[in-house]
């Protein structure tokens, strides 16, 4: 293969959710894989629907998850004359033309054409005007946008790399406007110019531009340019098999930061959302994402999101960091004043359980605050166990683990206790939950006069 040249084009229409989020990944896992360069471009054209804030935190995403870009970012409201002289040169060619149609009369052309139950698409009046006539317009400094003329027959078509051939009727094709009247270009002359100038050997993006790429080659093909190769990777689904929505998946790379995932964790899930090895595995290291990804794995079926499986990637990558990572990891979801001895203390005792970072308070929350203790969720016999524990412990000469944890058990056998019984009032007693890390190693790190106060006070509420 020739250098492998890709690109990530994002509009900064808004903060990008993960699918977009996806491709950039997918790009990037390409370039890596081809070792060919990765190209950041943005796509800025569109100044109504610009949301300027959307630009840094498009570009905090990618430096997040380590998507790191060789060239750029390029941006197009920069490179407006260079827009502006391949529109020219394509009038000059016969393969665009002035359209000085006013919004009010598209309107009421767009709305006839519906009432008829017509594919609303441009009716050619001003292709239709003469040189003359256009000239004089010009001169007159009337608005005007520049617009593709669409070849009346034949098909444009090409061999996804993803879909397979792929083929419009041209009868069917809009005669895009390719130059607004506020002389920025649309999407598709400034992508077509750019992939072009930029070399862009692959254009990969999402399934949703498929009707947009006939219009690029039209593009092409009048410009004699050769098109790049083209794929489009599959729909990513919300888990109700609807369209992503804020429920499910909608979300920036950022809000699933912020809610404590990992960028091992979502990189391993964007992986999997359309494309699949051929064998089973499924946590890969970045190094094997590299050498592993190809195009033959993408997936035409659409990818669906599982939150679950993205909740089972975080757990794994959890335990896979060493516990002074993880405590560094946890700091931005704890408070300010909590005592950083002690949660590093608790880190190893977290871990196994841990799922998301932000789940550390609810699992940890104990170690910091007495619990607010609910008689109902005791076991039969509460009372004379916990009595019998805080005599026990009162009396034990080192406060250790292995100790404790002798100590306790020999006197559930002395009382012919449960032990599942016991084990579980205590635990509610010293935690207030039912579910915590591994009790007698929590009471390690708490000491003996906050285990025997808490003891104490669960004692008292039992009647
Ligand atoms: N600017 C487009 C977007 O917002 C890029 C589409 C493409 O990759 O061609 O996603």
């Amino acid at each position: 293969m020739s250098e492998v040249r890709v690109r990530f084009a994002p509009s900064p229409t808004g903060i990008p959710h993960i699918g977009n989020t996806r491709t950039a990944f997918f790009n990037w896992l390409f370039a890596r894989h081809h070792k060919g360069k990765f190209i950041l471009r943005i796509e800025d054209t569109d100044r109504q629907r610009l949301v300027p804030e959307s630009l840094p935190k498009i570009l905090e995403i990618l430096r997040w998850l380590g998507i790191n870009w060789d060239e750029g970012p390029y941006v197009q409201s920069e490179r407006l004359s260079i827009y502006k002289e391949i529109a020219q040169k394509l009038i000059e060619q016969g393969a665009a033309y002035y359209c000085f149609c006013t919004p009010d009369r598209l309107e009421k052309m767009r709305q006839g054409q519906q009432a008829k139950k017509q594919i609303p698409r441009y009716d050619r009046t001003c292709l239709r005007l003469s040189k003359e006539a256009v000239g004089k317009k010009l001169k007159a400094g009337e608005p005007h946008v520049v617009r593709l003329k669409v070849p009346d027959s034949g098909e444009t078509s090409w061999e996804d790399l993803v879909q397979g051939k792929i083929s419009f009727q041209n009868n069917q094709i809009d005669d895009q406007v390719l130059l607004k009247s506020d002389g920025y270009p649309t999407y598709h002359l400034a992508v077509s110019v750019d992939d072009y100038l930029m070399k862009i050997s692959h254009v990969l993006r999402g399934v949703e531009w498929i009707s947009s790429t006939p219009k690029h080659l039209l593009l092409y093909q009048a410009l004699d340019w050769p098109p790049p190769q083209i794929g489009h990777f599959p729909l990513i689904l919300g888990s109700d098999r609807a369209k992503l929505s804020k429920r499910h998946g909608a979300r920036s790379a950022l809000d699933y930061r912020d809610e404590g995932y990992l960028k091992e964790a979502l990189l391993n899930f964007m992986l999997l959302l359309g494309w699949a090895p051929k064998d089973n595995q499924e946590i890969f290291t970045l190094g094997e994402m590299i050498s592993r990804f190809d195009l033959d794995g993408i997936q035409k079926a659409n990818a669906v999101f599982n939150i679950q499986k993205l909740d089972w990637f975080n757990g794994i990558y959890v335990r896979q960091k060493p516990d002074q990572e993880l405590l560094q990891l946890i700091e931005p979801f704890i408070a300010k004043d909590a005592d950083r001895s002690l949660i590093n203390q608790t880190i190893p005792l977290v871990k196994e359980r841990l799922v998301k970072l932000s789940d550390y308070s609810s699992l940890a929350g104990f170690f910091f605050e007495e619990p607010k203790v609910d008689k109902k969720i005791f076991e039969q016999n509460a009372k004379e166990q916990l009595s019998g524990a805080i005599d026990i412990l009162k009396g034990v000469k080192t406060w250790d683990k292995e100790d404790l944890q002798k100590t306790l058990q020999e006197l559930v056998k002395e009382r012919n206790w449960q032990t599942g019984e016991f084990f579980m009032n205590f635990r509610i007693a010293i935690t207030g939950s039912r579910a915590t890390p591994p009790i007698v190693d929590a009471i390690a790190i708490l000491g003996r006069e906050q285990t025997l106060k808490r003891l104490q006070v669960a004692w008292e509420k039992q009647s």
